[in-house]
């Protein structure tokens, strides 16, 4: 490894060369930034900001309270119209504007010297209850400001075309908000090639470079950076000879791109006659023009959770009727497995208010809280079953760990299309059910789940971080994160060969599905389908088409009889070189 200062390595999450200018994105800024605003328009703006903070605040806790509400928790509703109330304290209000508009101080200055003369004062209060109140001060405090943070990021900033934007980390929510166009690269001290926010930036085809560690703090606003997502590499100010030297790498990747387009219309068959599907992972009917653009022949994964992110609620049945309406007509009947949400881990919802758990990925996640939560479930299922007639949709179950869970799933399933069948609301009655495997109990006792699924898609991404015991989000330990493991890829194995005995099929929507190294193992163990970012695809299909079936499977042969993934990867590096 280099120690060079100017020279820092992670991990590159998503290929290509970007060169130009740090964007040091600060969140949860809690320091004064000092700045004086200088005109009558800009005291209103950041008077709005405050106000429009305030409002998604009292709106998010809302939210947290009604599900108290209707889990019977009287005593946390209570708690929770208590800070409804202060959020809208009067006296908090007058003194932040007052701050604003005669000391001319940012909003986000005003709130953090109001809050801690307020938490101050509450502090030395004689009355001990009264004295405990500061912690709710602070709380309501930190969550406007979280707001007020998020509507800097989300509306107010303008990034210069072809910034790259710096962060210690970026959660999904964050990064669908953001204005790709004007964005050429990505560079976080956390996060894995696996952590969602790095799988939309692949999706976008904007080069990524994940768990650089505290590295990336070095960084100043308007550096010039280098960044290859291909190697995981940062080169901080770097001198002529190195921006043109990679200059030159970047526009040979962007010719690389453009001889594997041309593969667009060639089917993905081996040189004997193998012949798989290359599908697409995609969050958003937006999704789809890439799909297209790259030869894909469909969706193996919607994840549906994106639309229920950078909102104050739910979204209604309508409105998810809409989008998976749109996703459907888009996708020109080719077929689409929808993922019903797969809420918590890294992907969480502000509103949802959900209480911080110690382990989130082991947690209170996806087709738990579907099956706790009926009624966020059966809203989804509605309006999946009602789009379900304007394309051709199949429906997938994540985190699923036993067959107890894809019985109950399932009869909801049949439940809510009783209904819907028996108010005359036309769907597609055959739709097809699958599920995620993705937890270890799941691959481990496929020949259980296969029985009662009409087809298996492999989350690698899961499946190792639970398999290894590695958070696939902890850029401390992404060493130990590997796909190629022989117990990772035992699980692998077994989930296909039992998809095929039950006669069903079986994809891949993990990243391991884009991993060129990957793919001939894969391919050699009988995956039928490998879906992933639209971008991959050219690259995967070059390599099934000018390999054969029989080849693949000596392959696979020889990696299963491996004892280390040192050496699997070794090998794997030989075989494709
Ligand atoms: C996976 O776990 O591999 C997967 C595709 O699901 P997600 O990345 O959304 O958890
Ligand atoms: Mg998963």
């Amino acid at each position: 490894m280099k120690t060079d200062k100017s020279y820092i390595e992670g991990i590159g999450v998503s290929p290509g060369i970007a060169i130009g200018k740090a964007f040091v994105l600060k969140r949860n800024n809690t320091e004064l930034t000092g700045i004086e605003l200088e005109n009558e328009e800009s005291i209103s703006a950041e008077i709005e900001k405050f106000d429009s903070a305030v409002k998604s605040s009292v709106d998010e806790i809302e939210s947290i309270k009604n599900n108290s509400i209707r889990t019977g928790e009287t005593e946390a509703a209570e708690i929770l119209e208590a800070q409804i109330e202060l959020l809208q304290d009067p006296e908090i209000r007058d003194s932040v504007l007052q701050k604003i508009s005669e000391e001319r101080k940012s909003s986000n200055d005003a709130l953090l010297e109001t809050i801690h003369s307020f938490v101050e004062l509450f502090k030395n209060m004689d009355d001990e209850y009264m004295s405990a109140r500061s912690a709710d001060v602070q709380d309501i405090g930190n969550r406007i400001l979280k707001n007020l943070n998020q509507s800097i990021e989300k509306e107010d900033i303008k990034f210069e075309t072809g910034s790259i934007v710096i962060a210690d980390d970026i959660a999904p929510s964050d990064i669908v908000s953001m204005d790709m166009k004007q964005i050429a690269g990505f560079a976080t001290c956390s996060g894995s090639k696996t952590s969602h926010a790095s799988i939309i930036a692949k999706s976008k085809n904007i080069p990524a470079v994940a768990g650089c560690g505290n590295n990336l703090l070095q960084i100043n606003h308007g550096d010039t950076i280098i960044l290859d997502g291909i190697k995981g590499i940062i080169i901080i100010n770097p001198n002529e000879n190195i921006i043109n030297e990679y200059s030159k790498l970047k526009d040979d990747y962007a010719n690389k791109k453009v001889i594997l387009q041309s593969l667009k219309d060639v089917a993905p068959i081996t040189t004997d006659g193998r012949q798989v599907k290359l599908t697409a992972n995609i969050s958003s009917a937006n999704d789809l023009n890439e799909m297209f653009e790259n030869g894909g022949e469909g969706i193996g994964l919607f994840r549906t959770e994106f639309l229920f992110m950078n909102r104050n609620s739910f979204p209604t049945e309508d409105e998810q009727f809409e989008f998976y309406k749109k996703v459907a007509l888009k996708s020109k009947n080719k077929p689409v497995i929808i993922r019903t949400i797969d809420i918590g881990g890294d992907k969480q919802l502000d509103y949802f208010g959900l209480p911080e758990e110690q382990n989130p990925f082991l947690g209170y996640r996806a087709i738990r809280i579907c099956l706790d939560r009926k009624d966020i479930f059966i809203t989804q299922l509605n309006a999946i079953l009602r789009a379900s007639i304007f394309g051709n949709f199949k429906i997938m179950f994540p985190m699923i760990a036993n067959v107890q869970e894809l019985r109950a799933a399932k009869k909801i399933l049949t439940e809510t299309k009783n209904e819907l069948l028996a108010n005359k609301i036309k769907l597609d009655e055959k739709i097809q059910v699958g599920i995620m495997i993705e937890i270890p109990a799941a691959a481990i006792a496929a020949d259980i789940l296969a029985k009662e699924s009409d087809f298996f898609s492999i989350g690698t991404n899961d499946l190792c971080q639970y398999t290894l015991a590695v958070d696939r989000m902890n850029d401390k330990i992404k060493d130990l994160y590997d796909p190629f493991n022989p117990a990772v890829l035992r699980l692998i194995q077994n989930s296909i060969e039992q998809a095929h005995k039950h006669n069903i099929h079986v994809g891949m929507c993990g990243e391991m599905a884009s991993d060129p190294l990957a793919t001939l193992l894969l391919l050699g163990m009988g995956l039928d389908e490998f879906s992933m970012s639209a971008s991959s695809i050219p690259d995967i299909k070059n390599c099934i088409i000018n390999n054969s079936y029989a080849n693949a499977s000596t392959i696979t042969k020889k990696v299963m009889e491996m004892d280390d993934s040192k050496n699997i990867i070794a090998y794997l590096k030989e075989t494709i070189s």
